[in-house]
Order: C-alpha cells, then structure tokens, then sequence
C-alpha cells in the first residue's frame, strides 16, 4: 500500500491540519463561540453595520459572559481561567462574525478587566471583576486622547490630589465603549507619573459622547471620555502600578487576540471567496476554474493558514509564560496587515458583489483599517520590531 493511502483527505476549510494542534477543549470552546456567533451576530450585523450601531449590547455582553468569553483568559473572581490558546480561538471565533464584537470583548477582557486584574487591589478585584465577567457591567479603557495617540507619554489628562481625593481631568478619544461603560480605566498624568484610575461612569463630571460618523467598526460603540473636575476616593487608583508600563501591559494582552481576531474576519472573507469562486460563471464556467482566481485562492489560503499557525505559535508561547511583547508586535504587524491583504483580494473575486453588504467581505475590510489602526499602528509594530531587531531606538 502506498504511503498516501493513508493520508487523511485534505480539508479545504483546514488545509494544514492546524486542528491537530487543538486538545479537545480547545475545540469545544471553539464551537460554544462559533455557536453563539452564528446565533446571535451573523442574522443581524449587516443591519447593525449599515444602521452603525450595536443595539442590544447590554444583553450581548451578558449573553458572552455566560458563555465565560468576558475576561476569558483571566483567573479568579468568576473569570473563566481559558487557556490563552482558547482565548484566542473566542477572538478568531468572535471577529469572524464582526470586528466590532471581538472588540467589546477585547476591551471588556483584555483591557478593562485585565487592567484591574494585574494592578489593582483586592477590593478593586471583588468590587468589578465578578460584575465584568458576568457582562452586568461593561468596561472601557481609556489611554487615547486627541493630541496623544501613538505617543500616550505626552497626555494631558492629570488627576491632581485634594486631601484624600483624587480630581480628574481631560479628554479621551477613540474609546471603545465608552458611552455604554459602568466603569472606565482611565490613564492620567500625576505628581508621581501615569497612573490608571478605576473610574464608575455615573460620577459627576464624567461624560462620554458617542462618535459618529465612522467608516469602520460601525457596529462597535465608539466614544470620546470627557472628565471635568470627576472626583475620586484615594482607593481609586490601581495601587500596583506607576508609568507607561501599566497600560502597554495591557495593550499588549489585548494585541495578543488581535492576532487571532483578524484571522477570523480573513477566513470569513477567504470562505465567502472560496464558495463564490466555486458557484459564480462567467464565460461559460465557474470563475475558480480560471488560473487567475485559483493564484489569488492559493496565496489568500497560504496567508491565512501561515497567520493562523503564528497565532497558535504565539499563544503556546503565552501559555508558557514566555511571550515577548515584541512577539505580540510581530504577530499584530503580520496578521491584521495580511487580513486587510486577504479581504481585499476576496472583494475582487466577488467582483460587483463585493462591494454589498449581503456579503461579509467588505465590512471585515472597512473594520481591519481600524484594526490595523488601533493598539498600535502598522508602523508602530514595525518600529517596534526595527528596534529589537537593531538595538536602535527610532522613536524616542
Ligand atoms: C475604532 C477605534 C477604536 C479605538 N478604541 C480605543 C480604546 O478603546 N482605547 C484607547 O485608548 N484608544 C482607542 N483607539 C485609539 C487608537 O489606539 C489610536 O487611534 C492609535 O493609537 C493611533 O493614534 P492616532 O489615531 O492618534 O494616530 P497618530 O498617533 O497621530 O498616528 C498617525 C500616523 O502617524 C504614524 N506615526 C506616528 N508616530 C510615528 C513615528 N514615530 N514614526 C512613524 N510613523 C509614526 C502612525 O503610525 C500613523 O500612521 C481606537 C481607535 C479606533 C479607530
């Protein structure tokens, strides 16, 4: 018997085998998020993209709460304790159906939770995390501001002291879930350096507007924090940290499930190519059968497994505590950049087509350039990475 006769067929929708990789469960967390997506977000994000809202989001943060997606990867306080490989699958899983969900729960987990998780205090952690995880109260992380984007060190937002208290005040920008946020990490100057505050929103002095207007990411909450004089108690701020260090900690947490996210939305994209390509005719035969669209299939397919395979490289490398953020970087830079590559191609393969909303492709290209945008730009990453690579700093 030959050796092939015993090779397993190959799987267009795995063509690597990358599943071998996955224990039993990781693939049933994979099918809960998978399941819940299909469910709840596939039927409905097109008019949610199109009306550019996220209505009933409240319910949909509970719902991904009860299915242990909200802070997923982290320990205690009713989170669930997934391996960082099963949170990266629940991303993959959740931006697949919409950037903009796998970017609730980016910013709930990743972010938000995580902030307070790794600095704060224990009351801090019994008096939020539970309430987060449960998705009851939504979190949103505010570092961006106006004038401050990839350089955070120069921010003016300052919480000064007055007795006990801390008075905050600034503006944030760009903030994901902000107007719908029952408590908002905010990063602000002090005497003593940034600090991170655990602000609840319906303090005096605190507003968060909606943005409007957006191009991408329309069904995700996006916000401006404005905070005029919001007072806070002493035990506001997260004790366990002080610099830059503490919010790039979490950035690099919630740049981790980039990794993953953006290969949901390509293989969305590459899938909705693949199945037009095999049914769409022209000239008298499907366009798959045309050398042309198989060259655009085979390189969409050899970047989206090679992205994938980097994600589970890098999540292995989590798990065993070893995970550089410069590794984040690489797999951030690579990722969403090959994504964006990927939709792009699968819109040209829907010719007309692509540009609908009745298929996924064009919405997961308009959602990567924000994704390619925040938690460090492209050129961040690379600049980044020049700098581990060469020991030359070329940003400070
Ligand atoms: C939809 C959306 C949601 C977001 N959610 C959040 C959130 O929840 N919380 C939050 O804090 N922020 C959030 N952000 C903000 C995001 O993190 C910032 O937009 C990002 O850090 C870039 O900052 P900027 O837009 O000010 O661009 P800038 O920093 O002004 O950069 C503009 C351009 O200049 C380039 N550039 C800057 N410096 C250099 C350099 N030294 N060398 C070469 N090129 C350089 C950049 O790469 C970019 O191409 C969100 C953004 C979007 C679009």
């Amino acid at each position: 018997m030959s050796a092939s006769a015993k090779l397993p067929p190959f799987d267009p929708a795995d063509p690597l085998g990358i599943d071998d990789l996955l224990e039993p469960e990781d693939l049933a967390v994979r099918d809960t998020v998978r399941g819940w997506a299909a469910d709840r977000v596939l039927p409905y994000v097109a008019e949610w993209y199109e009306k550019g809202e996220l209505p009933g989001i409240r319910e949909l943060a509970r719902e991904l709460g009860s299915i242990g997606a909200l802070g997923m990867s982290l320990t205690g306080y009713g989170c669930a304790g997934a391996s960082a490989v099963q949170y990266g699958l629940a991303c993959l899983e959740l931006e697949a159906a919409d950037s903009g969900i796998r970017s609730l729960v980016s910013v709930q987990g990743s972010l938000a939770m995580y902030a307070i998780h790794r600095f704060g205090s224990e009351e801090q952690k019994n008096a939020w995390l539970p309430r987060m995880a449960s998705g009851e109260v939504i979190g949103c992380f505010g570092l961006t501001e106006p004038d401050h984007g990839s350089d955070p060190a120069g921010m003016r937002t300052f919480a000064k002291r007055d007795g006990d208290d801390w008075v905050l005040s600034g503006r944030k920008m760009w903030i994901t879930n902000g107007s719908v946020a029952g408590v908002a990490i905010v990063w602000a100057r002090t005497e003593d350096g940034i600090r991170g505050f655990v602000v609840p929103t319906d303090l005096p002095g605190f507003s968060a507007p909606e943005i409007k207007h957006k191009w991408s990411l329309r069904a995700s909450v996006t916000s401006e924090l404005v905070l005029d004089d919001v007072r806070l108690p002493a035990d506001a701020v997260l004790p366990e940290v002080t610099g830059l260090r503490g919010p790039l900690g979490c950035l690099s947490h919630a740049r981790y499930g980039i990794v993953w996210g953006a290969m949901g939305a390509a293989r969305s994209s590459f899938e909705a190519a693949l199945d037009y390509a095999r049914t769409r005719e022209q000239f008298g035969r499907p366009i798959g059968g045309f050398q042309l669209t198989q060259a655009k299939l085979a390189d969409m397919a050899v970047e989206l497994y090679k992205g994938m395979l980097l994600a589970h490289h890098l999540g292995r490398r989590m798990d065993a505590g070893r995970l550089r953020p410069e590794q984040v970087s690489f797999g951030k830079l690579n990722n969403v950049r090959e994504a964006i590559e990927i939709c792009r191609t699968a819109r040209t393969i829907l010719g007309a087509n692509g540009i609908s909303l009745e298929y996924p492709v064009m919405r997961h290209a308009t959602n990567l350039e924000s994704v390619l945008t925040y938690e460090g730009t492209v050129e961040m990453h690379q600049l980044v990475l020049g700098k581990a690579l060469t020991g030359l700093d070329a940003f400070r």
